[in-house]
């Protein structure tokens, strides 16, 4: 586990355009979400999918392979509700 404690922080990380940025460009439901206030507004659907897509490359590992143990999850986004998840 690697150490992400910060006494003080300057913005958020926003997982979804995958950027650092500033407290106020996050409103306070993305704040608990670290979703920032553009990124809010792309919609559920893009939502869900990058979501899903960043769970997908956490499978994988740096050089596209997929995690030992991991092939079973993978294979649940081959489910997904979401077309452009399943692609
Ligand atoms: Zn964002």
């Amino acid at each position: 586990m690697s150490h992400k404690h910060q006494k003080r922080r300057r913005g958020h990380f926003c997982w979804s355009c995958q950027r650092l940025r500033a407290n106020e460009k996050f409103s306070g439901r993305g704040h608990a979400r670290h979703l920032c206030k553009d990124c809010s507004r792309l919609g559920k659907e893009e939502i869900n999918y990058r979501q899903a897509t960043r769970n997908m490359d956490r499978l994988l590992t740096w050089d596209g392979r997929i995690r030992r143990g991991r092939l079973q999850q993978l294979e649940e986004y081959l489910k997904h509700e979401n077309e452009r998840v399943r692609a």
